[in-house]
């Protein structure tokens, strides 16, 4: 690959202040563009059906006619124009007809002399001696030798000229222009079947940590799986380039080295993801320094997420280190990087669809560093309304529930509750949801909204907590919120926490109860009561808590009454997480709900019957969607599903 030289003086200065500085995303990406543009960009020839979606890299010459003859427009008869001058409805002129027909693809043999016709059909080319057409229905046969016309023509009617569509020597298409069905068109019309594009960029993607284990492999204790591998070779051949993957490698310096050179030398740029920070085992950006000039260009960038980003070049090809987070490695990827890969590719900067919506809530940010959050789409009252679904850089479902994001400048420390902000789609059609679920998340609710999805309706559920599904019912921004909240007060569940314009549709029981791992003697057999008792009473026992403000805390602080034991302060915030806890050896007892402690294997001491409801926005009750979701609840087949899966009827 030819590669402009590397400016020096360029490189040294910037080697000095990696490290030191955090850049600005416009400065970085400034910084790293300069060091790599302008640059020849290989080309190579494909034949035409291989190269859509390629940037052409050189003009298109037509090298005929199109069309190449003087063609008929129409089914009709070859003319002189001059014959019919004087033809009208009241004195039709009478033309024999010459002995042939022409059809597409057939070449006339006799010429139109004064007084004849010859039948031609659409794209017949036009015989010697005629300049015009004349439509049959513009005719009335005279025997089967003859025809009468009875309106004039001008010459040159229903005649596509040679190169009227396109002459000999035209350049029909510019260097740069993006192969679609239309270019394809084109160039098949000028009999071209291979055209010069600009070869797609090799990126070599490669994910690093010790911990890393690809999809479809046995996921082994403290392992997780290669997200970014897949999210970033994709978004690659999303965008121009062609991504090569060469796995997850260990965070061993020798061992990444051997491959990132490797890599390098086959490839034109090069993607890792992960030990971008400074902790342990990071070691990627060690190497970079040694992989050629100028080296890290940025290290540390003010964006969230995706602050260790690293952007480096290395005699001439883009290296960049994304951060491991699945989250941060997909923004960082989209923000800064894509634009050079399409740059590389000969592509236009990529257009985004955006769509202007209302945030509910207010978005806290970090001062000084752009902020991308992710949200999902629903119609409210007065237009769209964007709901944030991120869960922190690490969580990856948000992907899945997201429609688009929204930036918050660097410069602001929040975005207040009620603003009109800019959403960019992921996709640029954006489906708005039938039925809007927004509250506290269940297992159970998959079950009932399964036949919905299946029936062709959009089903959106977010989880925000009971709390959060209320406010959003309240102000009317989705349809139902699923709640499961205690008054001590009345010792009931949800009822007392319906405000006007909502109402109770009752949904399903949960058992709570204590889990343990199966076969530990300090709980089996024993009342939930008792239980307790016996693991404040042996101080090696660790327990997992509950979040405050969750229903299940309220019963765990009733049963403890005021005892303190070791794990109390760790207090996720689901019940999967408490069993995933004990399950692993980190706790030896909490409290959940039934079908997550048999999900997880565990034993289980019921205790308690949590509600599981639906505040019902009642002025969204008509709705066909809301219908069809309470039809759905009623119905057997969820009724029966909801029991097999350990929930139990309100
Ligand atoms: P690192 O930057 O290597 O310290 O990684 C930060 C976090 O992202 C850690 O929790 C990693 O386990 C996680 N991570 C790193 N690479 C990947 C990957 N390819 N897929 C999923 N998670 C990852
Ligand atoms: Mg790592």
């Amino acid at each position: 690959m030819d590669m402009p030289p590397v400016p020096n003086d360029r490189g040294t200065a910037i080697e000095q202040d990696q490290f030191l500085t955090i850049l600005s995303r416009e400065e970085a990406l400034a910084r790293f563009e300069a060091v790599l543009f302008p640059r020849a960009m290989p080309s190579e020839e494909r034949a035409l059906s291989d190269a859509l979606g390629l940037p052409l890299s050189r003009d298109i010459v037509a090298g005929i006619d199109v069309p190449p003859f003087d063609r008929s427009n129409v089914d009709g008869f070859a003319v002189r124009s001059a014959d019919l001058v004087s033809a009208s409805e009241a004195a039709p002129v009478r033309l024999a007809l010459n002995d042939e027909i022409i059809a597409c693809g057939t070449a006339p043999r006799l010429a139109v002399v004064a007084g004849t016709a010859t039948t031609i059909a659409t794209g017949g080319p036009l015989p010697r001696g005629t300049d015009a057409i004349v439509m049959v229905e513009h005719t009335q046969p005279a025997g089967h030798r003859a025809i009468d016309i009875r309106r004039a023509v001008s010459p040159g009617q229903f005649v596509s000229y040679a190169g009227s569509d396109i002459a000999r020597g035209e350049t029909v298409l510019r260097a740069g222009t993006v192969i679609g069905s239309r270019e394809i068109g084109m160039c098949a019309a000028c009999g071209i079947a291979r055209v010069e594009v600009v070869r797609r960029p090799r990126v070599s993607v490669m994910s690093t940590g010790d911990e890393l284990v690809q999809p479809g492999l046995p996921l082994r204790p403290a392992a997780i799986f290669d997200t970014n591998g897949a999210i970033v070779s994709a978004a690659i051949d999303e965008n121009g380039g062609e991504a090569i993957f060469a796995g997850a490698i260990a965070d061993d310096e020798a061992a990444l080295e051997a491959v990132m050179r490797q890599a390098l030398a086959t490839s034109d740029m090069l993607v890792l993801s992960g030990g971008t920070s400074k902790g342990a085992g990071d070691v990627s950006h060690r190497i970079i320094g040694r992989l050629g000039n100028p080296g890290i260009i940025a290290h540390g960038v003010a964006l969230k997420p995706g602050k260790p980003l690293c952007l480096a070049v290395c005699d001439g090809k883009p290296v960049v280190i994304l951060p491991g987070f699945p989250t941060s490695a997909m923004f960082t990827f989209h923000d800064m990087i894509v634009p050079v890969l399409r740059r590389m590719a000969g592509l236009p900067p990529r257009s985004d669809a955006k769509v202007a919506a209302k945030i509910p809530v207010r978005i806290a940010s970090e001062l000084g560093r752009t902020e991308f959050v992710m949200v999902s789409l629903v119609e409210g009252a007065g237009g769209l309304i964007a709901y944030p679904t991120g869960k922190g850089s690490g969580a990856i479902t948000s992907f899945g529930q997201a429609d688009g994001f929204l930036k918050i400048d660097a410069l602001a420390d929040q975005m207040p509750a009620g603003t009109e902000a800019e959403v960019t789609l992921f996709t640029p059609h954006v489906r708005v949801p039938d039925l809007v679920i927004v509250g506290s998340h269940c297992t159970g609710l998959d079950l009932v909204t399964t036949p919905l999805a299946q029936a062709g309706l959009l089903v959106r559920t977010i989880a925000v907590g009971s709390l959060g599904g209320l406010s959003a019912a309240k102000r009317g921004e989705c349809d139902l919120a699923p709640i499961h909240l205690f008054d001590e007060k009345s010792e009931t569940y949800n009822t007392p926490f319906l405000g006007e314009g909502l109402e109770l549709v009752p949904g399903w029981r949960r058992m709570q109860g204590i889990v343990f791992r199966d076969g530990d003697r300090r709980f089996e057999g024993l009342s939930p009561q008792a239980a307790v008792q016996a693991a404040l009473a042996d101080p090696s026992c660790i327990m997992v808590n509950r979040n405050q403000g969750a229903g299940t805390r309220i019963l765990i602080d009733r049963l403890l009454g005021g005892a303190r034991p070791d794990g109390y302060w760790n207090q996720p915030r689901s019940h999967n997480a408490v069993a995933a806890a004990v399950a692993q050896h980190r706790a030896d007892w909490g409290m959940t709900i039934a079908p997550v402690a048999r999900a997880a294997g565990l034993g289980f001491i019921p205790f308690a019957e949590e509600h599981y409801d639906f505040a019902l926005v009642t002025a969204r009750k008509r709705r066909p969607a809301v219908q069809a979701f309470l039809d759905a609840l009623s119905s057997d087949r969820s009724r029966s599903a909801l029991e097999q899966a350990g929930f139990s009827k309100a």
